[in-house]
C-alpha cells in the first residue's frame, strides 16, 4: 500500500558516529526518534549492515546516519560543460530521502544510499558566512542530494537556514521539495532571502512515479500557505515525461499553478524532460517494476545520459513555454541542461542573449528576493 505522505516515514536504525556523539544535535535527533543509536568509528560499518538487505535502497530510506560533513558544505552544483548551466551552488546539508520516486539519480550515485544527517551545523553556519561575504550574487539550494524539507521532521534544519540568510543581502536559499508540511517555515522572520520551491508533475506521474510524495494538490495548497507567509515561490517541471496526451496534461497543471499562487510571486520556472544515466535503468527496472518511464525511445545527450529525442523535448517546451507566457509574461522561465539549439526554439532565444543563464538567474533572485551585490 503506498504510504501517506503526511506521515514522517519512521526510521528504524541510527547509527551515530563516536566523533559526533555529544553534539547538540544528536540528542534531539536521538530523542525524537526514540531509538537508541549504534555508535560507529567508521560509516563503512553501517553502509556494510545495509548491502546485506536484499534491497539496501528501499532500507536507507528507514535508516539514519549522524555524522560530521568533513568536506566543503558549499559545492558548485555539478551541472555538465556540454549543456547550459547555471551556476547554482549546492549547500550539502545531507543526503538522500525518504520518498521513492522511481526515477530518483540518488539510487544510483551512492552505494548505498542512507539518509545522513551532518550534525556539525556551526561548521556549515561558519562556512556559509564566508559566502555570504564573498563578491556576487549567490544562489544556493539544499534540494541536490535530499529533499529540503523531509529533515524538519526531526530537526530544526530550516528554521537554523532561514535565519542565517534572513540577516544577510546577497545570497538566496532555495528549498526544494515534494512534499507539503511546510508548518516549520512558517512564522519566521524570513526577509525574502529565502525562495520555497516545488517540483511539480501531472497527478498522473506523481501516481505511479513519485511514491510516497504529496499530491500535486497539497504541494500547491503548501506553496499558497508560503505565498500567505511572503515567501518567493519557484517551481521546477522536472523530470517532463513525455507520454500520450502529456501536453494537455502539463498545461493543466500549469493553469492549477496559476489558479493557486500569484505570478508576481514566482521567482523562476524551470523546465527539463526526463533524463538518466544508462546505470539507473536496471535499478528501476528491479525495485520499480511497474514504471513505463525508462520504455520510451531515447538517445544518449553528450553528459552520457539518456534522453528524449531533441524535436519530442522542444515540442513540449513551447507549449509549456507559451502558456506560461500567456499567464505570467514576466516570470524568468528556463530549461534545465539543454543545449543553445533547444533554447532557441524553445523559448526564443538563447541563453547568451540573456546574459547567460546565471545571470539571468541571478536578475530575477535580485529582484524577487531583494538582493544586493556583494
Ligand atoms: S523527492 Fe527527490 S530526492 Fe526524494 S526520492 Fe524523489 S527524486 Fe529522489
Amino acid at each position: 500500500m503506498p504510504r501517506d505522505p503526511s506521515m514522517p516515514v519512521s526510521i528504524s536504525t541510527l547509527y551515530v558516529h563516536d566523533s559526533v556523539k555529544s553534539l547538540p544535535w544528536v540528542k534531539t535527533i536521538q530523542s525524537k526518534l526514540s531509538l537508541s543509536p549504534r555508535i560507529i568509528t567508521d560509516v563503512q560499518d553501517a553502509y556494510a549492515d545495509l548491502l546485506k538487505d536484499p534491497d539496501p535502497i528501499a532500507r536507507g530510506k528507514h535508516t539514519m546516519v549522524l555524522t560530521r560533513n568533513r568536506g566543503a558544505f558549499v559545492k558548485a552544483c555539478p551541472g555538465t560543460r556540454a549543456y547550459n548551466c547555471c551556476g547554482y551552488k549546492i549547500l550539502h546539508v545531507g543526503t538522500y530521502c525518504t520518498m521513492d520516486c522511481s526515477y530518483c539519480i540518488l539510487q544510483a550515485y551512492f552505494h548505498p544510499p542512507v539518509l545522513t544527517f551532518f550534525v556539525n551545523l556551526d561548521d556549515m553556519l561558519a562556512e556559509l558566512k564566508q559566502v555570504f561575504g564573498s563578491p556576487g550574487i549567490h544562489r544556493i539550494g539544499t534540494g541536490e542530494f535530499t529533499d529540503s524539507l523531509i529533515w524538519d521532521s526531526w530537526t530544526d534544519l530550516s528554521k537554523i537556514l532561514v535565519s542565517a540568510f534572513s540577516k544577510q543581502s546577497s545570497c538566496a536559499l532555495e528549498l526544494k521539495t515534494k512534499t507539503a508540511d511546510v508548518s516549520a517555515l512558517e512564522g519566521l522572520a524570513h526577509h525574502r532571502k529565502t525562495i520555497v520551491a516545488w517540483s511539480l508533475n501531472t497527478p498522473r506521474v506523481i501516481a505511479a512515479e513519485e511514491q510516497g510524495s504529496a499530491s500535486l494538490s497539497k504541494r500547491l495548497a503548501a506553496a499558497c500557505r508560503c505565498q500567505g507567509e511572503g515567501y518567493p515561490l519557484a517551481f521546477h517541471f522536472d523530470p517532463l515525461v513525455i507520454y500520450e496526451g502529456c501536453e494537455a496534461e502539463y498545461i493543466g497543471v500549469l493553469d492549477q499553478l496559476f489558479a493557486s499562487v500569484h505570478p508576481e510571486n514566482i521567482v523562476w520556472i524551470s523546465l527539463g524532460a526526463f533524463r538518466f544515466p544508462p546505470e539507473l535503468k536496471p535499478i528501476i527496472q528491479k525495485r520499480h517494476p511497474n514504471s513505463r518511464l525508462i520504455y520510451g525511445e531515447f538517445i544518449r545527450g553528450l553528459d552520457q545520459k539518456m534522453r528524449y529525442f531533441k524535436p519530442l523535448r522542444i515540442q513540449l517546451y513551447r507549449e509549456m513555454v507559451k502558456r506560461i507566457r500567456e499567464t505570467a509574461p514576466e516570470t524568468t522561465v528556463y530549461c534545465c541542461m539543454e543545449d543553445d539549439a533547444v533554447w532557441e526554439q524553445a523559448l526564443g532565444k538563447t541563453p547568451r542573449r540573456m546574459g547567460g543563464i546565471k545571470g539571468m538567474l541571478d536578475a530575477a533572485a535580485e529582484k524577487m528576493c531583494g538582493l544586493k551585490r556583494g
